[in-house]
């Protein structure tokens, strides 16, 4: 039966939405309405781990965002794909899986997320990822790496770095975990919530796009959202809980009157809480990539040209195995850009690969050998913002970036493609190297490897802290419990909430984050 009464609300099926759409509806007791406002993730280049490439500027699944002109990165406006599709960004991105490092979860406790230190989550971490009992699947796939990944390993020991057989157990460099499960991609929607659709207490409404928040005085009672040219508006009996990722939640806050006041009085929304940090302290991951050309046979080889493409494409169907079962990042890592930093600071990525991409998001591979390496600074201490362009909901919001705003950042740019250039020197790279994509690179001076970055740098698509948890309404959005500062019946939760960006690659934190709520949420429940 169609009820536009439930217990909960949950505002996108994104990474965080599909695991609170599972906690919350487990126990039969509380009645759950999940809305998205993408379509179904049953496509095959979604479950194809490799069709990540397919699917990046897929219009159908993604909102497309472009940030503002980012000074910091020479005036370029920077393409930032979002998914929406069932399984929002855990349904097409690269997969990795990361947890983060422990400093960063006390970092966020030290900043006001009390409860969310590294002893309080790592227990969730090991829930979520339980070998054959957890939701979250895991794989290692070193087996199925292309042979050319161990050179990066023999680089990687050779240019000072230790080797990690688990990099979500220790740093150094190793082959990355995926969420890959017998071949195909395990998003958020196959952990959490394909099971959960089997719940009578939970209904999803798909291609609902949520507008506004309803409000009863200061307590959110429901909401407002236009689903196929109608406008419907649904109660929550306990809570709306925001789940529309750290571009939409802020605006759909901002919308509904919550946030800073001089920005929704232009225009011309009534505040309803003025909240000055609503969108306040975006961070992002930017990550330098560098090109070689090799005599070896990567995987160019098999994926750049159409026969290999064939080849492979059989492979997966009568095996679910080779090329088109790993992601394309294969070895990578975090490590320190000088012995004497006293934690790992950038993150690495190798690829056994190389490509273009076009203006129009197409990814083309060469057809000779070639490699990547990309550096990525780990914790960015810029912080940007996402304000609302207009009173419509259908005008995306303006992302100011903010890129390289502190000198630490930009040493930290300079040491990240210094750390690239390393690997690259070191001979079990430098002997089959033919030469760099840019030929220049050897002889860069710091003033021309951080003129470089700030030309060709680009995001690695993991925006945080736009609703940051903190302690007050002066510095953060929502309490450490993620409810939002003076309003009742309201969370969020979602990558918004970080109080700061993690090391690493964002999904896992963000479904870790998600369990934790949802427990929460529920001790919560009037
Ligand atoms: C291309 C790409 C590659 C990435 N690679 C990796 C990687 O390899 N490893 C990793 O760990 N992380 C990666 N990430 C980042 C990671 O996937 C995200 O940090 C994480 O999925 C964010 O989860 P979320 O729940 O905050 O938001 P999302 O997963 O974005 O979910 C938000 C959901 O809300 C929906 N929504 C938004 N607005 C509305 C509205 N108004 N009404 C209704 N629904 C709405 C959206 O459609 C979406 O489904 C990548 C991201 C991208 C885009």
């Amino acid at each position: 039966m169609v009820s536009d009464s439930y217990d909960y609300i949950i505002v996108g099926a994104g990474s965080a939405g599909c695991v609170l759409a599972d906690r919350l509806t487990r126990s039969g007791r509380h009645s759950v309405l999940l809305l998205e406002a993408g379509g179904s993730d049953a496509r095959f280049w979604v479950k194809v781990p490799v069709g990540y490439a397919v699917n990046y500027a897929n219009p159908a699944l993604n909102w497309g965002y472009h940030t503002e002109a980012d000074e910091g990165l020479s005036g370029r406006a920077s393409y930032w794909p979002r998914g929406r599709v069932v399984g929002g960004c855990s349904s097409i991105n690269a997969m990795a899986y990361m947890r983060g490092m422990r400093h960063d979860f006390d970092d966020w406790a030290a900043a006001g997320a009390t409860g969310w230190d590294w002893d309080a989550v790592h227990e969730t971490y090991r829930i979520m990822e339980e070998p054959g009992g957890g939701p979250v699947r895991v794989g290692d796939l070193s087996d199925q790496m292309h042979p050319f990944s161990g050179r990066f390993l023999d680089a990687a020991r050779q240019a000072g770095h230790p080797p990690s057989d688990d990099l979500n157990a220790a740093d150094g460099i190793g082959y990355y975990r995926s969420t890959v499960w017998r071949g195909r991609r395990w998003s958020a929607a196959d952990a959490f919530l394909r099971p959960a659709l089997r719940r009578r207490n939970l209904r999803m409404v798909t291609h609902a796009h949520v507008t506004q928040l309803e409000f009863n005085g200061r307590r959110a009672t429901g909401l407002t959202y236009d689903h196929k040219g109608a406008t419907r508006t649904v109660h929550a009996r306990q809570e709306v809980i925001l789940s529309a990722g750290a571009i939409n939640s802020p605006q759909i806050l901002q919308l509904s009157g919550i946030g800073p006041a001089d920005l929704l009085r232009r225009h011309g929304i009534a505040p309803r809480m003025d909240l000055p940090k609503v969108g306040q302290g975006l961070q992002d991951h930017l990550a330098i990539t560098h090109q070689f050309t090799t005599d070896r046979r990567t995987l160019n080889h098999g994926l750049g040209r159409r026969r290999g493409r064939i080849a492979a494409g059989i492979r997966y169907v009568l095996t679910r195995k080779g090329p088109l079962a790993v992601p394309v990042n294969q070895v990578g890592g975090f490590v320190r850009s000088a012995p004497q930093v006293e934690r790992p600071d950038i993150q690495l990525f190798c690829n056994p690969a190389s490509y273009e991409i076009t203006t129009d998001g197409a990814v083309v591979m060469d057809r000779a050998g070639g490699f990547i390496l990309s550096g990525q600074p780990c914790r960015p201490t810029s912080r940007g913002a996402v304000r609302i362009r207009s009173a419509d909901h259908r005008d995306a919001p303006m992302i100011d970036a903010n890129s390289l705003g502190t000198e630490y950042d930009r040493q930290a740019a300079i040491r990240a493609s210094r750390l690239v250039r390393q690997l690259s020197a070191s001979p079990a790279l430098a002997s089959v190297t033919t030469a760099p994509k840019d030929d220049r690179f050897p002889a860069m001076n710091d003033d021309d490897l951080l003129q470089d970055f700030r030309d060709r740098a680009a995001t690695v698509y993991h925006p945080t802290c736009t609703c940051r948890m903190g302690t007050d309404a002066a510095n953060s959005v929502t309490d450490p419990r993620l409810r939002v500062h003076g309003v009742a019946g309201l969370r969020v939760v979602d990558a918004s909430a970080f109080p700061n960006i993690t090391s690493g690659n964002t999904n896992a934190p963000v479904m870790m984050l998600a369990m934790r709520a949802a427990d929460m949420i529920l001790q919560d429940a009037r």
